[in-house]
Formats: C-alpha cells, sequence, structure tokens
C-alpha cells in the first residue's frame, strides 16, 4: 500500500484539559496527517472508564476534549473527528478480538501493572475510607496466600539434597515442582499486589486500543514510544485473527517522530493534568507566565551570574518549539554567557507560548459560543465511523461464523441435511 493511502487512527483521553504536551506530542501532527490522509480520531471515553472517573463530569469532559481539538485545528470536514462510546463496533470488536488475545501477552503489558500499581498505591495513600480498607485486606490477603505456596514448596525444596544420590527422574520431578510452585508464587506476588485488584476492563484496554485501530483498518498510528508494546500486540491480534479466520486486517505501525515526549514543567516527567505540572491550551496568557515561573531550569544556575546549560534546561526544549530562529540561538548564547537569566528567558517563553496558543483560545471562545458546531461536526465524524466500522464487522463476523449475515447459510445447511 502506498504510504499516501495509509489510514490514520489516533485517540486522545477526555481528561477535560489539553495541554502543550498533547499538543506538541499529538494533536499538531493529527492536523498535519489530515492534510494528506484519511484520519480517525477519536476522544476515547470508553477507554477513560477503566480507572476510577466521576460519571457526572464525562460528558463535559468530554465535550471539552472534542471542543478543544477542534479549537487545535481539526477540522471535522478536513478528518473524522468522533466519541469512541458512540460507535459501539469498538466494545464489540474488542470482545471479538479477545478470543485470539493470549492471557499471557496482556499480563506482559507494562502499562496495565503500572496503572493497577498507581491505583492501589492511590487507595492506600488515602486518609480512611472503604476503597483504604478494601486495599489493605486485598494486600493481607494476598500475602497470606503467597506464605501459603512457600509452605506448600517447603517439603520439594528440603527434599532436594545435594549430596545424595538422586535419580534423574527425581531431580527432574524435584525442579519441576520447585519451579511450580516459584513460578505461582512470583506470579501470584506479582499480580497480587495492585494488578489482581484492577478492573477487567484495565486489563483489557490494550485490546480495545487494538479495536480502535483495527475497525478502520489503520495502517498509521500516531502515538509516542510508550504505545509502542500496545501497538505490538495491536499486530500480534491482527496477525492470530488473519491466521485463525483469513485475511481481515492489515498491519498497523506508530509513525515514528510523531509524538515527541514532552516534559512537564517539573523538568522530569511527562507533561500531565494529573501531575500539575502542565500549561493547557486555553491558559490565559497571565497563568501562563505564573506557571512557568517556578518551573524547573538547569540545577547550575543557582545565581544569575553562573553559566547556564541550554541543552539540558526543560525551558529550552520548549523555546524549541515555541521561539524560532535567531532568536533561539540568541538564547542559547545569552545562557552560556549568562548574559541573560532564567526570569528573562521564561518571559520569552511565555510570550512565543501566549502567540501560538491565541488562535486556539480564540477558536475556542467561538466554538463555546456556538456548541452546535461542535455536536455538528461529531455527528458527522459519527455517520463516517459507523460506515466504516459497519463494513468491518460484516468481514469479522462472517470469518468467524457468528452473526445475522450468516446464520441463513446455517438455516440451508439445515435444511440440505448437510
Ligand atoms: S537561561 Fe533559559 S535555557 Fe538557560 S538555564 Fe535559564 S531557563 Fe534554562
Amino acid at each position: 500500500m502506498n504510504e499516501r493511502n495509509d489510514r490514520v487512527f489516533s485517540g486522545i483521553q477526555p481528561s477535560g484539559e489539553i495541554h502543550i504536551g498533547n499538543y506538541l506530542g499529538a494533536v499538531k501532527k493529527w492536523v498535519e496527517l489530515a492534510e494528506t490522509h484519511e484520519c480517525f480520531y477519536c476522544v476515547v471515553d470508553d477507554h477513560a472508564i477503566t480507572v476510577e472517573y466521576d460519571p457526572r463530569e464525562m460528558p463535559r469532559q468530554t465535550f471539552d476534549a472534542v471542543l478543544t481539538t477542534m479549537a487545535c485545528g481539526l477540522d471535522p470536514t478536513r478528518c473524522t473527528v468522533f466519541v469512541q462510546s458512540h460507535v459501539p463496533e469498538h466494545t464489540e470488536l474488542t470482545w471479538l478480538l479477545n478470543t485470539v488475545t493470549p492471557l499471557g501477552s496482556l499480563f506482559r503489558m507494562t502499562q496495565f501493572k503500572d496503572k493497577a500499581r498507581n491505583a492501589l498505591q492511590r487507595a492506600l495513600g488515602q486518609k480512611k475510607g472503604g476503597a483504604r480498607k478494601s486495599a489493605l485486606y486485598h494486600l493481607k490477603e494476598v500475602g497470606a496466600q503467597a506464605l501459603t505456596l512457600i509452605d506448600a514448596a517447603r517439603p520439594d525444596v528440603e527434599a532436594l539434597d545435594p549430596e545424595a544420590e538422586h535419580t534423574d527422574e527425581q531431580i527432574a520431578e524435584l525442579v519441576s515442582r520447585i519451579n511450580d510452585r516459584m513460578g505461582e508464587m512470583m506470579q501470584h506476588l506479582q499480580v497480587g499486589l495492585g494488578v489482581s485488584q484492577a478492573s477487567t476492563a484495565l486489563f483489557d484496554y490494550p485490546v480495545l486500543m487494538a479495536a480502535d485501530i483495527l475497525l478502520y483498518k489503520a495502517t498509521l498510528v500516531p502515538v509516542g514510544e510508550d504505545q509502542e508494546q500496545h501497538l505490538e500486540l495491536c499486530r500480534e491480534v491482527a496477525d492470530r485473527f488473519n491466521r485463525k479466520f483469513g485475511e481481515v486486517f492489515p498491519t498497523a505501525r506508530r509513525v515514528k517522530g510523531a509524538a515527541p515526549r514532552i516534559l512537564g514543567l517539573d523538568g522530569s516527567q511527562k507533561m500531565s493534568k494529573s501531575l500539575g505540572n502542565h500549561i493547557g491550551v486555553l491558559d490565559p496568557p497571565e497563568v501562563v507566565e505564573q506557571k512557568l515561573k517556578p518551573a524547573y531550569t538547569d540545577p547550575r544556575r543557582v545565581r544569575r551570574s553562573d553559566p547556564g546549560r541550554p541543552e539540558i534546561c526543560n525551558i529550552y526544549s520548549l523555546h524549541e518549539f515555541f521561539t524560532g530562529g535567531d532568536r533561539l540561538a540568541e538564547l542559547a548564547e545569552g545562557c552560556r554567557t549568562a548574559g541573560i537569566g532564567c526570569f528573562d528567558c521564561k518571559k520569552t517563553l511565555a510570550a512565543g507560548i501566549n502567540r501560538a496558543l491565541e488562535p486556539i483560545r480564540a477558536r475556542a471562545g467561538r466554538l463555546r459560543a456556538n456548541p452546535d458546531e461542535v455536536l455538528d461536526g461529531l455527528e458527522q465524524g459519527r455517520r463516517r465511523c459507523v460506515e466504516v466500522a459497519a463494513s468491518t464487522m460484516e468481514e469479522v463476523r462472517a470469518a468467524m461464523g457468528i452473526g445475522r449475515g450468516v446464520i441463513g447459510r446455517g438455516a440451508k445447511e439445515v435444511e440440505r441435511g448437510d
């Protein structure tokens, strides 16, 4: 397939506030890709409900995410913008793909373990309440089960005497039993501490992501490196399906360099609303300036007269996106020679960010005053999605021998007595 014919799929969480990390790391590239490819862009509310959330807040957050992506430049007349739960085929395909997804592959997903562990830590960190108590009960239960497994392995460990004349069969049997018990225990501990308390939906998240991509037979996926493992699973699932039921799905690949990792204002972690190290694309100019003031810089620049190292300073990395040309080189030189202080450097950055965000804020203001424009764009997107999704699902169900499309064939065979 010629690259221009590639279909593009990507999604964004309805966090309610899109920040410059999302913009630089995803949405800006989406807008560019929409000029040259057929693109499907989705606000992934079905994904968002796999962790704790407030159902009363969800509609506003979802609408806000759609509005902000449109304000950032996604034009519903040039690409398909939609909300995941408005196209139920996403969850239907997830279920069908579950049948060809090995549990072992899902257990390897590092993001699942991280999210589950974080959820448990959050529950344990709560001062009081049911979540904390239930997490503590859970830990106690997991610990007790692990001790039982250790006890079960004890007789075999004790029976293994390096000085004794064991036969090959005896050794093989002992080793296999010890391995089984230890493996079981490790699995139990690893899974138990957090992971087994997570919802089945969180565990199945990567299959839903595979379904998102495969439903549209997308072959290009502009996501960050941190999603490579999920994309690998998507390819594995598609491949298993194709081998078992016949060729239906193409191979999806990541658009390399499409989603650079943007660090937050703490200079150490990825920019994220939940970490509070972000600048929202709709933050007013004075908020942008305020947020930048305490932002992390080169730690060796303690005094104004200390020379700095722009190459390790996150403020300078942001300048690379927002301050162009000669000014960028001047800033680097000014930093290295202590000709410019961090205060002024940040002021220049704030001006650059505000210049870039101004048209986005203006479009967002216009869309807020005309919500029907957003809803119409969404409806247009939903219709296009349903068209493609219905066709893929017909193919998938027929290949798997299920659904209304094939039941007539069964009736005929019964009638003929086949
Ligand atoms: S002058 Fe700018 S680039 Fe240099 S350390 Fe300060 S904030 Fe960073």
